[in-house]
Protein backbone atom coordinates (compact mmCIF):
# COMPACT_ATOMS: atom_id res chain seq x y z
CA UNK A 1 0.00 0.00 0.00
CA UNK A 2 1.53 3.43 -0.77
CA UNK A 3 2.08 5.71 2.25
CA UNK A 4 0.81 8.03 1.17
CA UNK A 5 -2.42 6.76 1.93
CA UNK A 6 -2.10 5.99 4.78
CA UNK A 7 -1.39 9.65 5.86
CA UNK A 8 -3.93 10.93 4.10
CA UNK A 9 -5.81 8.69 6.60
CA UNK A 10 -3.79 9.91 9.52
CA UNK A 11 -4.49 13.49 8.67
CA UNK A 12 -8.29 12.66 7.96
CA UNK A 13 -8.67 11.23 11.78
CA UNK A 14 -7.00 14.28 12.93
CA UNK A 15 -9.57 16.25 11.31
CA UNK A 16 -12.02 15.15 14.26
CA UNK A 17 -12.44 15.13 18.06
CA UNK A 18 -15.43 12.87 17.78
CA UNK A 19 -15.14 9.15 18.82
CA UNK A 20 -17.75 8.08 16.32
CA UNK A 21 -16.81 9.94 13.06
CA UNK A 22 -13.45 8.19 13.94
CA UNK A 23 -14.61 5.19 13.95
CA UNK A 24 -16.54 5.76 10.96
CA UNK A 25 -13.26 7.14 8.99
CA UNK A 26 -11.55 4.01 10.31
CA UNK A 27 -14.51 1.92 9.18
CA UNK A 28 -14.37 2.56 5.43
CA UNK A 29 -10.00 2.53 5.31
CA UNK A 30 -10.57 -1.14 7.17
CA UNK A 31 -13.49 -2.23 4.92
CA UNK A 32 -10.95 -2.09 1.74
CA UNK A 33 -7.62 -3.05 3.70
CA UNK A 34 -6.01 -5.95 1.80
CA UNK A 35 -5.42 -8.88 4.15
CA UNK A 36 -1.98 -8.50 2.89
CA UNK A 37 -1.39 -5.30 4.33
CA UNK A 38 -2.61 -6.52 7.66
CA UNK A 39 0.87 -4.73 9.68
CA UNK A 40 -0.37 -1.44 8.74
CA UNK A 41 -2.62 -1.97 11.66
CA UNK A 42 0.87 -1.33 13.97
CA UNK A 43 1.41 1.63 11.79
CA UNK A 44 -2.18 3.19 12.71
CA UNK A 45 -1.51 2.90 16.34
CA UNK A 46 1.78 4.23 15.98
CA UNK A 47 3.49 1.16 16.38
CA UNK A 48 5.72 -1.10 14.05
CA UNK A 49 5.10 -4.72 16.22
CA UNK A 50 2.24 -6.41 18.16
CA UNK A 51 1.67 -4.62 21.76
CA UNK A 52 2.73 -8.39 23.12
CA UNK A 53 6.45 -7.35 20.99
CA UNK A 54 8.84 -5.40 22.79
CA UNK A 55 10.86 -3.75 20.39
CA UNK A 56 10.20 0.18 19.80
CA UNK A 57 11.04 2.62 16.81
CA UNK A 58 12.39 5.25 19.85
CA UNK A 59 14.11 7.80 17.74
CA UNK A 60 15.22 10.93 19.40
CA UNK A 61 14.26 14.58 19.05
CA UNK A 62 17.94 14.84 18.09
CA UNK A 63 18.16 12.09 15.44
CA UNK A 64 14.85 12.96 14.17
CA UNK A 65 16.33 16.58 13.79
CA UNK A 66 19.88 15.11 12.02
CA UNK A 67 17.63 13.08 9.69
CA UNK A 68 15.17 16.05 8.84
CA UNK A 69 18.33 18.49 8.14
CA UNK A 70 20.61 15.82 6.06
CA UNK A 71 17.61 15.15 3.87
CA UNK A 72 16.23 18.29 2.73
CA UNK A 73 19.75 19.91 2.83
CA UNK A 74 19.03 21.98 5.64
CA UNK A 75 21.71 23.40 8.31
CA UNK A 76 20.22 21.62 11.18
CA UNK A 77 20.09 25.00 13.03
CA UNK A 78 17.70 26.19 11.11
CA UNK A 79 15.70 23.07 11.98
CA UNK A 80 16.27 23.71 15.50
CA UNK A 81 15.13 27.22 15.33
CA UNK A 82 12.08 26.06 13.27
CA UNK A 83 11.34 23.73 16.11
CA UNK A 84 11.48 26.58 18.46
CA UNK A 85 8.72 28.45 16.97
CA UNK A 86 6.32 25.92 16.02
CA UNK A 87 6.82 23.23 18.79
CA UNK A 88 6.21 20.26 16.94
CA UNK A 89 8.80 18.73 14.93
CA UNK A 90 6.34 16.65 12.47
CA UNK A 91 4.74 20.03 11.37
CA UNK A 92 8.57 21.39 10.83
CA UNK A 93 9.86 18.66 8.92
CA UNK A 94 6.76 19.06 6.55
CA UNK A 95 7.10 22.81 5.91
CA UNK A 96 11.06 22.25 5.31
CA UNK A 97 9.79 19.73 2.64
CA UNK A 98 7.45 21.62 1.47
CA UNK A 99 9.79 24.90 0.69
CA UNK A 100 12.45 22.40 -0.98
CA UNK A 101 9.73 20.47 -2.81
CA UNK A 102 9.17 23.62 -5.05
CA UNK A 103 13.08 23.42 -5.75
CA UNK A 104 13.46 19.58 -6.67
CA UNK A 105 10.89 18.05 -8.75
CA UNK A 106 11.68 13.93 -7.96
CA UNK A 107 10.71 11.90 -5.07
CA UNK A 108 10.18 8.38 -4.78
CA UNK A 109 7.34 6.56 -3.59
CA UNK A 110 6.71 5.46 -0.58
CA UNK A 111 5.25 2.29 0.32
CA UNK A 112 4.02 1.36 3.68
CA UNK A 113 5.95 -2.31 3.75
CA UNK A 114 9.15 0.19 2.78
CA UNK A 115 8.24 2.19 5.54
CA UNK A 116 7.97 -0.86 8.02
CA UNK A 117 11.14 -2.52 6.88
CA UNK A 118 13.29 0.69 7.66
CA UNK A 119 11.50 1.28 10.66
CA UNK A 120 11.79 -2.33 11.97
CA UNK A 121 15.58 -2.39 11.39
CA UNK A 122 15.70 0.19 13.86
CA UNK A 123 15.58 -1.34 17.60
CA UNK A 124 17.55 -3.95 16.82
CA UNK A 125 20.86 -1.91 15.73
CA UNK A 126 23.84 -2.21 18.74
CA UNK A 127 27.11 -1.14 18.70
CA UNK A 128 29.54 0.80 16.79
CA UNK A 129 28.01 3.40 14.16
CA UNK A 130 24.87 2.38 15.55
CA UNK A 131 23.71 6.39 14.75
CA UNK A 132 24.52 6.32 11.48
CA UNK A 133 22.75 3.50 10.40
CA UNK A 134 20.20 4.93 11.84
CA UNK A 135 20.47 7.99 10.19
CA UNK A 136 20.88 6.16 7.10
CA UNK A 137 17.60 4.13 7.88
CA UNK A 138 15.20 6.90 8.29
CA UNK A 139 17.12 9.41 5.73
CA UNK A 140 16.38 6.82 3.14
CA UNK A 141 12.45 6.71 3.95
CA UNK A 142 12.60 11.00 4.21
CA UNK A 143 14.44 11.75 0.65
CA UNK A 144 11.02 9.86 -0.51
CA UNK A 145 8.38 10.85 1.61
CA UNK A 146 6.35 14.01 0.34
CA UNK A 147 5.59 16.94 2.79
CA UNK A 148 2.55 15.29 4.83
CA UNK A 149 4.43 11.97 4.53
CA UNK A 150 7.04 13.93 6.00
CA UNK A 151 4.43 14.97 8.91
CA UNK A 152 3.85 11.02 10.35
CA UNK A 153 6.84 9.46 9.68
CA UNK A 154 8.41 12.32 12.27
CA UNK A 155 5.84 11.81 14.49
CA UNK A 156 6.11 7.88 14.32
CA UNK A 157 9.59 8.02 14.56
CA UNK A 158 9.38 9.72 17.68
CA UNK A 159 6.64 8.16 19.20
CA UNK A 160 3.93 11.38 19.06
CA UNK A 161 1.64 10.50 16.17
CA UNK A 162 -1.02 12.68 17.97
CA UNK A 163 -4.56 11.23 15.45
CA UNK A 164 -6.41 10.61 18.80
CA UNK A 165 -7.14 6.80 17.71
CA UNK A 166 -6.60 4.02 20.58
CA UNK A 167 -7.45 0.63 20.18
CA UNK A 168 -10.68 0.67 21.33
CA UNK A 169 -11.13 2.87 18.01
CA UNK A 170 -9.57 0.38 16.00
CA UNK A 171 -11.97 -2.22 17.78
CA UNK A 172 -15.12 0.01 17.05
CA UNK A 173 -13.92 0.51 13.50
CA UNK A 174 -13.52 -3.10 12.55
CA UNK A 175 -16.98 -3.96 14.22
CA UNK A 176 -18.26 -1.58 12.47
CA UNK A 177 -16.84 -2.58 8.85
CA UNK A 178 -17.45 -6.65 8.89
CA UNK A 179 -19.96 -6.61 11.42
CA UNK A 180 -22.34 -3.72 11.93
CA UNK A 181 -21.25 -2.55 15.28
CA UNK A 182 -22.96 -5.89 17.18
CA UNK A 183 -22.46 -5.45 20.23
CA UNK A 184 -21.78 -8.81 20.84
CA UNK A 185 -19.30 -9.11 18.37
CA UNK A 186 -17.45 -6.22 19.49
CA UNK A 187 -17.32 -8.05 22.90
CA UNK A 188 -15.21 -10.89 20.80
CA UNK A 189 -13.26 -8.56 19.06
CA UNK A 190 -11.93 -7.07 22.29
CA UNK A 191 -11.77 -10.26 23.64
CA UNK A 192 -9.66 -11.44 21.46
CA UNK A 193 -7.22 -8.36 21.18
CA UNK A 194 -7.05 -8.61 25.24
CA UNK A 195 -5.89 -12.72 24.93
CA UNK A 196 -3.16 -12.16 21.74
CA UNK A 197 -1.99 -8.36 21.86
CA UNK A 198 -2.19 -8.27 18.47
CA UNK A 199 -4.23 -6.15 16.49
CA UNK A 200 -3.02 -7.17 13.06
CA UNK A 201 -3.88 -10.76 13.95
CA UNK A 202 -7.32 -9.99 15.14
CA UNK A 203 -7.99 -7.94 11.94
CA UNK A 204 -7.00 -11.07 9.95
CA UNK A 205 -9.91 -13.01 11.56
CA UNK A 206 -12.37 -10.41 11.56
CA UNK A 207 -11.64 -9.77 7.65
CA UNK A 208 -12.89 -13.30 7.36
CA UNK A 209 -15.94 -12.38 8.81
CA UNK A 210 -15.94 -15.81 11.16
CA UNK A 211 -16.51 -14.46 14.93
CA UNK A 212 -16.17 -18.17 15.74
CA UNK A 213 -12.17 -18.11 14.83
CA UNK A 214 -12.16 -15.09 17.30
CA UNK A 215 -13.06 -17.48 20.36
CA UNK A 216 -10.49 -19.61 19.16
CA UNK A 217 -7.77 -16.89 19.22
CA UNK A 218 -4.85 -19.29 21.55
CA UNK A 219 -2.96 -17.95 24.78
CA UNK A 220 0.67 -17.93 24.16
CA UNK A 221 3.18 -18.72 26.50
CA UNK A 222 5.68 -15.81 26.45
CA UNK A 223 3.31 -13.31 25.19
CA UNK A 224 2.05 -11.29 27.47
CA UNK A 225 -1.71 -11.35 28.41
CA UNK A 226 -3.75 -8.06 29.74
CA UNK A 227 -4.19 -9.10 33.39
CA UNK A 228 -8.36 -9.42 34.53
CA UNK A 229 -9.08 -6.21 36.92
CA UNK A 230 -11.68 -5.74 39.49
CA UNK A 231 -14.26 -3.23 40.10
CA UNK A 232 -14.38 -0.98 43.57
CA UNK A 233 -16.78 -1.32 46.64
CA UNK A 234 -17.09 0.07 49.73
CA UNK A 235 -18.73 -2.35 51.82
CA UNK A 236 -18.13 -5.95 52.59
CA UNK A 237 -22.11 -6.74 52.18
CA UNK A 238 -21.80 -5.22 48.86
CA UNK A 239 -18.98 -7.16 47.81
CA UNK A 240 -20.96 -10.50 48.35
CA UNK A 241 -23.63 -8.86 46.10
CA UNK A 242 -22.04 -8.54 43.26
CA UNK A 243 -19.49 -11.57 43.04
CA UNK A 244 -22.13 -14.21 44.97
CA UNK A 245 -22.33 -15.46 48.58
CA UNK A 246 -20.23 -17.79 49.15
CA UNK A 247 -16.87 -16.35 47.52
CA UNK A 248 -13.28 -16.61 47.98
CA UNK A 249 -11.65 -13.57 50.19
CA UNK A 250 -7.85 -12.77 49.19
CA UNK A 251 -5.51 -10.46 50.66
CA UNK A 252 -5.24 -7.26 48.52
CA UNK A 253 -1.44 -7.01 48.58
CA UNK A 254 0.23 -3.84 48.48
CA UNK A 255 2.63 -4.07 45.44
CA UNK A 256 2.71 -4.55 41.68
CA UNK A 257 1.23 -7.05 39.40
CA UNK A 258 3.41 -10.07 37.88
CA UNK A 259 2.99 -12.41 35.20
CA UNK A 260 4.76 -15.36 35.02
CA UNK A 261 5.36 -17.46 31.87
CA UNK A 262 6.96 -20.85 31.89
CA UNK A 263 8.42 -22.33 28.89
CA UNK A 264 9.86 -25.95 29.87
CA UNK A 265 12.99 -23.94 31.27
CA UNK A 266 12.30 -20.28 30.51
CA UNK A 267 10.65 -18.12 32.57
CA UNK A 268 9.70 -14.64 31.74
CA UNK A 269 7.86 -11.86 33.90
CA UNK A 270 5.59 -9.04 32.96
CA UNK A 271 3.83 -6.61 34.57
CA UNK A 272 0.33 -5.11 33.99
CA UNK A 273 1.73 -3.06 30.97
CA UNK A 274 3.44 -5.95 29.41
CA UNK A 275 6.84 -4.86 29.84
CA UNK A 276 8.86 -7.69 30.22
CA UNK A 277 10.69 -7.60 33.41
CA UNK A 278 12.69 -10.97 33.52
CA UNK A 279 16.27 -9.36 33.92
CA UNK A 280 15.24 -7.31 36.73
CA UNK A 281 13.99 -10.04 39.21
CA UNK A 282 16.29 -13.24 38.93
CA UNK A 283 14.88 -14.52 41.89
CA UNK A 284 11.78 -15.15 41.03
CA UNK A 285 13.24 -16.88 37.81
CA UNK A 286 15.01 -19.29 40.74
CA UNK A 287 11.38 -19.32 42.98
CA UNK A 288 9.74 -21.15 40.13
CA UNK A 289 12.16 -23.22 38.70
CA UNK A 290 11.86 -24.75 42.20
CA UNK A 291 8.84 -24.28 43.76
CA UNK A 292 6.46 -24.65 41.28
CA UNK A 293 5.83 -27.93 39.49
CA UNK A 294 4.69 -28.18 35.94
CA UNK A 295 6.43 -27.72 32.28
CA UNK A 296 4.41 -24.98 30.71
CA UNK A 297 2.42 -22.12 32.69
CA UNK A 298 1.16 -18.84 32.76
CA UNK A 299 0.87 -17.42 36.42
CA UNK A 300 -1.05 -14.43 37.74
CA UNK A 301 0.35 -12.71 41.23
CA UNK A 302 0.99 -10.41 43.10
CA UNK A 303 4.82 -9.23 44.20
CA UNK A 304 5.22 -7.70 47.43
CA UNK A 305 8.15 -5.88 49.39
CA UNK A 306 8.98 -6.46 52.78
CA UNK A 307 11.32 -5.20 55.07
CA UNK A 308 14.08 -8.18 56.08
CA UNK A 309 14.40 -8.03 59.94
CA UNK A 310 11.20 -7.28 60.77
CA UNK A 311 9.29 -9.45 58.06
CA UNK A 312 6.46 -6.96 57.55
CA UNK A 313 5.27 -5.93 54.46
CA UNK A 314 6.35 -2.89 52.88
CA UNK A 315 4.08 -0.58 51.17
CA UNK A 316 4.56 -0.67 47.00
CA UNK A 317 6.35 2.74 46.89
CA UNK A 318 9.42 1.31 49.20
CA UNK A 319 9.85 -1.51 45.89
CA UNK A 320 8.51 0.09 42.94
CA UNK A 321 12.53 1.39 41.61
CA UNK A 322 13.26 -2.76 41.42
CA UNK A 323 10.62 -2.16 38.46
CA UNK A 324 12.69 0.35 36.79
CA UNK A 325 16.27 -0.13 37.79
CA UNK A 326 18.35 -2.67 35.63
CA UNK A 327 22.01 -2.02 37.35
CA UNK A 328 23.24 -3.29 40.59
CA UNK A 329 20.22 -6.00 40.12
CA UNK A 330 22.36 -8.70 43.03
CA UNK A 331 22.63 -5.56 45.60
CA UNK A 332 19.00 -4.44 45.18
CA UNK A 333 17.37 -7.80 45.12
CA UNK A 334 19.19 -7.96 48.80
CA UNK A 335 18.25 -4.67 49.99
CA UNK A 336 14.52 -4.73 48.38
CA UNK A 337 13.27 -8.48 48.55
CA UNK A 338 9.88 -9.54 47.64
CA UNK A 339 7.74 -12.57 48.17
CA UNK A 340 5.38 -13.61 45.38
CA UNK A 341 1.90 -14.39 46.09
CA UNK A 342 0.53 -16.73 43.62
CA UNK A 343 -3.82 -15.72 43.09
CA UNK A 344 -4.36 -16.86 39.72
CA UNK A 345 -4.08 -19.63 36.75
CA UNK A 346 -4.07 -18.99 33.48
CA UNK A 347 -2.73 -22.07 31.73
CA UNK A 348 -1.14 -25.40 32.15
CA UNK A 349 0.76 -28.00 30.83
CA UNK A 350 -0.69 -26.81 27.13
CA UNK A 351 -3.84 -26.28 28.41
CA UNK A 352 -5.95 -23.04 28.76
CA UNK A 353 -7.62 -22.62 31.95
CA UNK A 354 -9.40 -19.14 31.23
CA UNK A 355 -12.77 -20.55 31.09
CA UNK A 356 -12.28 -23.32 33.99
CA UNK A 357 -14.05 -21.85 37.43
CA UNK A 358 -12.40 -19.92 39.50
CA UNK A 359 -12.52 -22.26 42.49
CA UNK A 360 -10.72 -24.91 40.42
CA UNK A 361 -7.99 -22.25 39.44
CA UNK A 362 -6.98 -21.91 42.78
CA UNK A 363 -7.21 -25.49 44.27
CA UNK A 364 -4.64 -26.18 41.33
CA UNK A 365 -2.31 -23.02 42.21
CA UNK A 366 -2.36 -25.03 45.72
CA UNK A 367 -1.51 -28.37 44.34
CA UNK A 368 1.80 -27.00 42.23
CA UNK A 369 3.16 -24.32 44.35
CA UNK A 370 5.21 -25.25 47.19
CA UNK A 371 4.63 -22.33 50.04
CA UNK A 372 7.84 -20.79 50.98
CA UNK A 373 6.86 -17.72 53.15
CA UNK A 374 9.43 -14.79 52.28
CA UNK A 375 9.78 -16.50 48.69
CA UNK A 376 6.92 -17.86 46.65
CA UNK A 377 3.22 -18.75 48.39
CA UNK A 378 -0.51 -19.25 47.27
CA UNK A 379 -2.06 -15.92 48.06
CA UNK A 380 -3.56 -15.97 51.74
CA UNK A 381 -7.36 -17.16 51.06
CA UNK A 382 -10.94 -17.79 53.14
CA UNK A 383 -14.26 -19.24 51.31
CA UNK A 384 -17.04 -18.19 52.75
CA UNK A 385 -20.52 -16.38 52.91
CA UNK A 386 -20.31 -15.28 56.32
CA UNK A 387 -19.94 -11.39 56.93
CA UNK A 388 -18.45 -11.37 59.96
CA UNK A 389 -16.05 -14.14 59.09
CA UNK A 390 -15.01 -11.86 56.41
CA UNK A 391 -15.25 -8.44 58.17
CA UNK A 392 -12.73 -10.52 59.97
CA UNK A 393 -10.37 -11.35 57.31
CA UNK A 394 -10.51 -7.91 55.70
CA UNK A 395 -9.48 -6.76 59.45
CA UNK A 396 -6.47 -8.65 59.64
CA UNK A 397 -5.30 -7.89 55.97
CA UNK A 398 -4.82 -4.59 57.05
CA UNK A 399 -3.05 -5.34 60.30
CA UNK A 400 -0.63 -7.31 58.11
CA UNK A 401 -0.08 -3.54 56.18
CA UNK A 402 -2.11 -4.61 52.95
CA UNK A 403 -4.75 -2.61 51.31
CA UNK A 404 -7.38 -4.38 51.83
CA UNK A 405 -9.09 -7.46 50.96
CA UNK A 406 -10.41 -8.43 47.18
CA UNK A 407 -13.50 -11.10 46.55
CA UNK A 408 -13.68 -13.36 44.21
CA UNK A 409 -17.14 -15.36 42.56
CA UNK A 410 -15.82 -19.01 42.83
CA UNK A 411 -17.30 -19.85 38.98
CA UNK A 412 -15.68 -17.56 36.95
CA UNK A 413 -13.99 -17.48 33.99
CA UNK A 414 -10.45 -15.42 33.80
CA UNK A 415 -11.43 -12.49 31.61
CA UNK A 416 -7.87 -11.01 30.40
CA UNK A 417 -8.16 -7.40 30.39
CA UNK A 418 -11.39 -6.27 32.04
CA UNK A 419 -13.04 -4.90 34.66
CA UNK A 420 -14.71 -7.31 35.43
CA UNK A 421 -17.86 -8.21 38.00
CA UNK A 422 -17.10 -11.26 39.49
CA UNK A 423 -14.02 -9.72 41.00
CA UNK A 424 -14.03 -6.81 43.71
CA UNK A 425 -11.65 -4.80 45.52
CA UNK A 426 -12.42 -3.78 49.04
CA UNK A 427 -10.23 -1.06 50.93
CA UNK A 428 -10.70 1.40 53.29
CA UNK A 429 -11.88 5.04 51.56
CA UNK A 430 -8.96 7.09 50.28
CA UNK A 431 -7.99 9.20 48.30
CA UNK A 432 -5.65 8.52 45.09
CA UNK A 433 -5.35 8.81 41.77
CA UNK A 434 -3.13 7.07 39.09
CA UNK A 435 -2.73 10.44 36.90
CA UNK A 436 -0.19 11.34 33.69
CA UNK A 437 2.43 13.96 34.08
CA UNK A 438 1.35 16.07 30.73
CA UNK A 439 3.54 19.43 31.43
CA UNK A 440 6.03 20.94 33.57
CA UNK A 441 7.99 24.06 35.13
CA UNK A 442 11.43 24.16 35.53
CA UNK A 443 12.12 25.70 39.16
CA UNK A 444 13.93 28.11 40.52
CA UNK A 445 16.50 28.87 43.43
CA UNK A 446 17.45 25.64 45.30
CA UNK A 447 15.50 23.75 42.40
CA UNK A 448 16.72 25.85 39.17
CA UNK A 449 17.97 23.01 36.67
CA UNK A 450 15.11 20.61 37.70
CA UNK A 451 11.78 20.38 36.50
CA UNK A 452 9.92 21.12 39.79
CA UNK A 453 6.35 21.39 39.08
CA UNK A 454 4.05 18.73 37.21
CA UNK A 455 0.42 19.25 35.30
CA UNK A 456 -1.47 15.99 36.14
CA UNK A 457 -3.74 14.75 33.71
CA UNK A 458 -6.77 12.23 33.76
CA UNK A 459 -7.96 10.42 30.63
CA UNK A 460 -11.06 11.92 29.07
CA UNK A 461 -12.49 9.56 26.37
CA UNK A 462 -10.49 11.60 23.61
CA UNK A 463 -7.77 12.19 25.32
CA UNK A 464 -6.22 13.99 28.01
CA UNK A 465 -7.53 16.12 30.40
CA UNK A 466 -5.88 18.52 33.06
CA UNK A 467 -6.41 17.98 36.76
CA UNK A 468 -4.17 19.35 38.49
CA UNK A 469 -0.30 20.97 39.41
CA UNK A 470 1.54 19.24 41.74
CA UNK A 471 5.24 19.95 43.13
CA UNK A 472 4.77 18.37 47.22
CA UNK A 473 5.76 14.94 48.39
CA UNK A 474 9.03 15.00 46.19
CA UNK A 475 12.52 14.71 47.66
CA UNK A 476 15.73 16.91 46.37
CA UNK A 477 17.49 14.30 45.54
CA UNK A 478 17.43 10.87 47.13
CA UNK A 479 17.65 6.95 46.67
CA UNK A 480 14.23 5.95 47.42
CA UNK A 481 11.12 7.81 46.62
CA UNK A 482 10.53 9.92 43.99
CA UNK A 483 13.32 12.95 43.58
CA UNK A 484 13.44 16.46 41.05
CA UNK A 485 16.66 14.86 39.80
CA UNK A 486 15.02 11.62 39.12
CA UNK A 487 11.57 12.93 37.76
CA UNK A 488 13.71 15.61 35.58
CA UNK A 489 15.71 12.71 33.67
CA UNK A 490 12.53 11.28 33.17
CA UNK A 491 10.81 13.78 31.80
CA UNK A 492 13.07 15.98 29.55
CA UNK A 493 13.36 13.15 26.74
CA UNK A 494 10.02 13.41 26.90
CA UNK A 495 9.32 17.42 26.52
CA UNK A 496 7.19 17.88 23.24
CA UNK A 497 6.96 21.94 23.40
CA UNK A 498 9.01 24.45 25.55
CA UNK A 499 7.26 27.64 25.64
CA UNK A 500 8.15 30.63 27.98
CA UNK A 501 8.44 28.44 31.24
CA UNK A 502 5.74 25.93 30.23
CA UNK A 503 6.60 23.09 28.84
CA UNK A 504 4.41 20.73 27.20
CA UNK A 505 5.54 16.55 27.98
CA UNK A 506 4.45 13.35 25.66
CA UNK A 507 1.97 11.54 28.19
CA UNK A 508 4.35 8.89 29.47
CA UNK A 509 5.19 9.40 33.44
CA UNK A 510 2.13 7.57 35.15
CA UNK A 511 2.16 9.01 38.95
CA UNK A 512 0.25 8.24 42.23
CA UNK A 513 -1.00 10.81 44.30
CA UNK A 514 -3.17 11.53 47.32
CA UNK A 515 -5.18 15.20 47.43
CA UNK A 516 -7.56 16.62 49.95
CA UNK A 517 -10.07 17.80 47.86
CA UNK A 518 -11.60 17.87 44.29
CA UNK A 519 -12.94 21.60 42.98
CA UNK A 520 -14.81 22.50 40.00
CA UNK A 521 -12.60 24.95 38.01
CA UNK A 522 -12.38 26.57 34.96
CA UNK A 523 -8.45 27.07 35.10
CA UNK A 524 -8.26 23.08 33.63
CA UNK A 525 -9.60 21.41 30.88
CA UNK A 526 -10.98 18.61 32.99
CA UNK A 527 -13.53 20.77 34.29
CA UNK A 528 -11.49 19.93 38.65
CA UNK A 529 -9.13 20.68 39.98
CA UNK A 530 -7.42 18.71 42.94
CA UNK A 531 -6.50 20.66 46.21
CA UNK A 532 -3.22 20.07 47.94
CA UNK A 533 -2.18 17.43 46.01
CA UNK A 534 0.80 15.26 46.98
CA UNK A 535 2.85 12.62 44.89
CA UNK A 536 2.87 9.06 46.88
CA UNK A 537 4.68 6.82 44.24
CA UNK A 538 5.53 6.49 40.29
CA UNK A 539 3.47 3.73 38.93
CA UNK A 540 5.96 2.14 36.17
CA UNK A 541 3.95 -0.56 36.27
CA UNK A 542 0.35 0.81 35.19
CA UNK A 543 -0.71 1.63 31.78
CA UNK A 544 -1.80 4.56 30.85
CA UNK A 545 -4.66 2.85 29.55
CA UNK A 546 -5.55 1.97 33.04
CA UNK A 547 -4.88 5.56 34.74
CA UNK A 548 -7.92 7.40 36.68
CA UNK A 549 -10.52 8.47 33.98
CA UNK A 550 -12.69 12.01 34.13
CA UNK A 551 -15.71 9.51 35.20
CA UNK A 552 -14.11 8.18 38.01
CA UNK A 553 -12.97 11.70 39.12
CA UNK A 554 -16.34 13.30 38.64
CA UNK A 555 -17.80 10.16 40.55
CA UNK A 556 -15.10 11.00 43.39
CA UNK A 557 -16.20 14.33 43.60
CA UNK A 558 -19.65 13.82 44.21
CA UNK A 559 -19.02 11.19 46.86
CA UNK A 560 -17.44 13.70 48.69
CA UNK A 561 -19.74 16.12 48.84
CA UNK A 562 -22.12 13.57 50.36
CA UNK A 563 -20.04 12.56 52.66
CA UNK A 564 -19.50 16.25 53.79
CA UNK A 565 -23.34 16.31 53.71
CA UNK A 566 -23.59 13.66 56.24
CA UNK A 567 -20.70 14.29 58.49
P1 LIG B 1 -5.45 0.72 43.91
O1 LIG B 1 -5.59 2.00 43.13
O2 LIG B 1 -6.66 0.30 44.67
O3 LIG B 1 -4.16 0.59 44.65
P2 LIG B 1 -4.40 -0.59 41.75
O4 LIG B 1 -4.04 0.70 41.15
O5 LIG B 1 -3.28 -1.45 42.19
O6 LIG B 1 -5.42 -0.44 42.90
P3 LIG B 1 -6.70 -1.92 40.73
O7 LIG B 1 -6.99 -2.30 39.34
O8 LIG B 1 -7.64 -1.02 41.37
O9 LIG B 1 -5.24 -1.39 40.67
O10 LIG B 1 -6.58 -3.21 41.66
C1 LIG B 1 -6.20 -4.41 41.14
C2 LIG B 1 -4.78 -4.77 41.52
O11 LIG B 1 -4.73 -5.35 42.80
C3 LIG B 1 -4.26 -5.88 40.65
O12 LIG B 1 -3.75 -5.39 39.42
C4 LIG B 1 -3.18 -6.52 41.49
O13 LIG B 1 -1.93 -5.92 41.21
C5 LIG B 1 -3.57 -6.17 42.90
N1 LIG B 1 -3.85 -7.35 43.76
C6 LIG B 1 -3.35 -7.50 45.01
N2 LIG B 1 -3.77 -8.64 45.57
C7 LIG B 1 -4.55 -9.27 44.67
C8 LIG B 1 -5.27 -10.51 44.68
N3 LIG B 1 -5.27 -11.33 45.73
N4 LIG B 1 -5.99 -10.83 43.57
C9 LIG B 1 -6.00 -10.00 42.48
N5 LIG B 1 -5.33 -8.81 42.42
C10 LIG B 1 -4.60 -8.44 43.50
Amino acid sequence: MLYKKLAELYKELSSTTKRLEKTEILSKFLKYLPESDRDVLYLLLGGIYPEYDERRIGISNQLAIKAISKSIGADKNEVVKEWKSIGDLGQVAEKLKTKKKQSTLHSNVLTTGKVLENLRKLPGLEGKGTVNKKLALITELFTSASPIEMLYLTRTLIGDLRIGVQESTVREGMSSAFFNKEKTTSELIQKAIDKSNDLALVFEIVKKGKTRDLKKVPLKVGHPIKAMLPKKVSKIKDGFKEVGQPCALEYKYDGFRMLIHKKKNEIILFTRSLENVTKQFPEVVDYVKKHVKGDSLILDSEAVGFDKKTKKYTDFQAISQRIRRKYDIDQLKEKLPIELNIFDILYYDGKSLLDEPFEKRAQLIRKIVKNIPYKIIASKQIITGNEKKAIEFYKKALKDNQEGVMMKNLNSPYRPGRRVGNMVKMKPEERDLDLVITGAEYGTGKRSGWLSSFILSCKGSNGYLRVGKVGTGIKEKSEEGISFDELTKLLVPLIKKEKGKNIEIKPKIVVAVTYQEIQKSPNYDSGFALRFPRFTALRPDKPLSEITTLDEIKKDFENQKRNYRYG
